[in-house]
Order: C-alpha cells, then structure tokens, then sequence
C-alpha cells in the first residue's frame, strides 16, 4: 500500500488521500523524480555529503533528470564515476509506469499509467499542424461529478504526486524523443539551456485530464515549477494552460504561484442549469466565478482566459444562452475566449452534443459580438482519449467489482 496522508482540501468536505513526496520502495532507495533542487540537496546531505558537495551535486543531477531526461546515474558524465555508484546505491529516477498506449487513427496517442500503489491514470497527447499538446492528469478520479463527465463518475480518487504530474511531460519527452541533446557545459552556449517550441513535437500542455488541478495545488504548482524552470523542462508558462472547473478561492493563489494561462469550465449561463450538470456552482456562483476571472493576476488582451462551453442538446445550446454568455463576459470586462466543446459521448452518458448547425449558429452569435468562439475539433474519440472520456478500464473493473461487494454486504432483509 502507498503511504498516503488525508489532507484537508478547500471547499471539500472529504479529504483526499495524498502520497507523500518520498513513497519508500521496496528496494530503500529514493526516487528523486518530482522532487525540486532544494529537497535533492537535502537528502543528498542526509545521505552523508557535506554543504558544498550536496549543493553541487544537486544541481547537476538536477539539470539531468529535468532538462535532459537522464534516468541512469551512469551517464550523467560530469559526475565523477566514483560518485555515480554512490548515487545509484540511494536514488533512482523513475518515471510513470505504462500500463497501455493506444494510437487513435487521428494521430491522438493516450497512455494509460500507473502509480507506485496500483491507481491508474491517464495522459493524452495530440498533435495538429501548428502545435503539439499534452493534456495532463492531476487526479486519479475526480470528486466533483460534472454530469457530463466520465471521469466524474470514477469512485477512486488520489491526489496524483509532483513526480507523478511532471512525470508524465517527462514520459512524453522520452515517447518522442524530445530531450535537449549536446554538451554539458551549456554556460558556452545560452541557447543550450531553452527548450524551443519550434519544430518540435510536443509544444504546449493543458490541465485538462482527469481531476481539478486546483483541488490538488501544491502539487500541480509545485509539478508546474519544474515544468517552467529554465534550468528545468523549460517550457514557457505561456505555452501552459490550466483548467478548473471553478474553485473560486484557489485561483488568485493559481496566477500568483504558478502564472499559467486560465481556462474555466463554464459551460452554462444560469444557476439552475449550471447548478445541475457543474455541481461546484452551488458552492461558488457564476458570478463569484466570473469575478474571480476578472481578477485573475496575468490576464490580459494578449493572455486571454478560454471560457469551455460543453454543448449539450437542448440544455444549454439556445441563442438566448449564446447572448447571456456574451452579456456575462461583457459585463465583468474579461479578457475572454470562448471554446465551444462539442459533448463527447460515453457509456451511460444522460446527454447528447448538440447539433452541428445548432452549435454553428451559436458560436456565430459569439463571434459577432467580437469574442472569438471556435468550436473544438474532438479528438481521439475512437480510443475514449477526448475531452471528458477519460475513465480507466481498471477503475471500471474496479467498480464493477466495489458494485458487487456493496451487494454482498446488505443485510438481509
Ligand atoms: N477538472 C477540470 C479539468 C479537466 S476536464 C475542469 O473541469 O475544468 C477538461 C474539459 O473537458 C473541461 O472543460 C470539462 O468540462 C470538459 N469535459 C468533461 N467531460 C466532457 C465531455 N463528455 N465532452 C466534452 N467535454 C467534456
Ligand atoms: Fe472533474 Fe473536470 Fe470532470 Fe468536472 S469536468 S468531473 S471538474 S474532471
């Protein structure tokens, strides 16, 4: 079993079971992935170097593990050889482990993944002609049972690690071989040290896999830190897009501490609407929500917030909720986008994507009043990788299983 603590999240009322940062493992040594610079300094202390060795040792394994990918201490060839055994003695660098990875016929890739004590995940990446995107997980499950949202339905949930969120970005560099190569002594040439975007596969990354990043901040900031450090994976945080569903007193803290681009799960216009299919909203309004996104530090005309409109037939797709949308955008003066999301269908799913003409004619509404609002191209959708189809076939084993053993339970009567 994990060695997980329950940890108080805002606005929930049952804990969420969290891995700590260091799960011991069977053979005692120590996984350094996810970790900052400071904590592998400090265990390197703890491990019997002295200030000066830890200090420099962790920073050049540091620029191994996050900005080139190296997972062996033997190849880290700046350390000397006698120190690389003493290395591989105590840490090792892991990475998610891969359950499945499925190919969709779009060119959409999903792996399945797998924690340290059996939960599974998942992370998708899809590439078009201009940009490469790697939608990230946060959560096992998701506590927040969105009516239209397969992961919502998943009983199971756990917080997901630093190492197990920016584990993933690291998996999806070693999938497409995308690590920084050359020299070490990258001080000669600056460029050395930047992860480009250009010509490269994998250029953005979105929070939008399973679970609500900001019900799990510390790790996702802390993941995201690693992600845009420019001595780390180096992405640029403009290149970063984080989506919530709409955890009010978590998202001034989320453009503070992390600074990534925002997108908002709105999806409906009015209380009672919204109230049903994002049940969030009966905690904190649409307007309590839209006046946060005013608020929300970095937004600006140049970095707008995407607002995410799922659309369902006959619930939430009229022109009369097209113009209430733009009404609500206009009246708290945001900076915004719209992302109409065409519903993805799933297994027992209560609705249905609206029609094609239906959600044209309601992003022409939006469009006309001067905010952009593209409809999302699905992707993925044979290999249950889009939007909001993400549920494990193992979480549906598992509550198949949960399902029958609640049964055997009942008393008889
Ligand atoms: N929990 C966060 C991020 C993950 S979901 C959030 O809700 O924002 C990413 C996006 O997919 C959200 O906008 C979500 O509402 C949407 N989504 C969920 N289920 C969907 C479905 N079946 N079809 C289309 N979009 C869906
Ligand atoms: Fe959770 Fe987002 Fe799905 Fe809602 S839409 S259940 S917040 S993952």
């Amino acid at each position: 079993m994990a060695d997980t603590a329950l940890m108080p999240i805002p606005g929930q009322v049952d804990p969420v079971p969290v891995a700590r940062d260091i799960t011991p493992r069977a053979d005692g040594r120590v996984d350094l992935l996810g970790l900052p610079k400071a904590r592998i300094r400090e265990l390197f202390a703890e491990a019997g170097l002295d200030a000066k060795q830890a200090k420099l040792r962790a920073k050049q394994v540091y620029h191994w593990l996050y900005h080139r990918g190296v997972t062996e201490f033997a190849a880290m060839t700046d350390i000397s050889k006698t120190m690389r055994p003493w290395l591989e003695q105590r840490f090792v660098v892991g990475r998610p482990k891969v359950v499945e990875a499925q190919h969709s016929s779009d060119g959409t890739r999903k792996w399945l993944l797998q924690t340290e004590d059996g939960h599974d995940y998942e992370m998708v990446f899809i590439p078009d002609e201009t940009r490469g995107t790697l939608c990230v997980s946060s959560q096992v499950g998701c506590t927040l049972n969105c009516t239209f949202c397969h992961t919502g339905t998943m009983r199971l949930v756990r917080n997901l690690t630093p190492g197990e969120i920016v584990g993933q970005v690291m998996l999806a560099r070693d999938a497409l071989g995308e690590w920084p190569k050359g020299k070490m002594d990258f001080a000669d040439d600056e460029s050395e040290t930047e992860y480009r975007a250009d010509g490269r596969l994998l250029t953005n990354i979105v929070m939008m896999g399973m679970g609500e990043p900001l019900y799990n901040f510390d790790h996702v900031r802390d993941a995201l830190r690693l992600v845009m450090d420019g001595e780390g994976l180096a992405l640029s945080k403009r290149r970063i897009t984080l989506s919530t569903s709409g955890v009010v007193p978590m998202m001034a803290r989320c453009g503070e501490e992390i600074g990534v681009n925002l997108a908002v799960s709105l999806h409906a216009t009015n209380k009672p609407v919204r109230d049903e299919i994002v049940p969030i909203n009966r905690k904190y309004g649409i307007e309590e929500l839209l006046e946060a996104c005013a608020a929300y530090p970095g937004a600006s005309n140049a970095r707008r917030i995407t607002f995410e409109y799922v659309m369902l037939k006959a619930k939430n797709d009229s022109d009369e909720d097209a113009r209430e949308l733009v009404r609500l955008l206009k009246k708290y003066d945001l900076p915004a986008k719209v992302n109409l999301i065409p519903f993805n269908p799933w297994d027992g799913a209560a609705y249905e994507c609206s029609d094609p003409d239906r959600i044209r004619a309601f992003s022409n509404i939006i469009f006309e009043s001067g905010i952009s609002a593209p409809v999302r191209t699905p992707r993925g959708r044979d290999i249950e990788a889009a939007c909001g189809q993400l549920k494990t076939a193992a979480e549906k084993k598992s509550r198949a299983q949960l399902d029958r053993e609640a049964a055997e339970s009942q008393p008889a009567v």
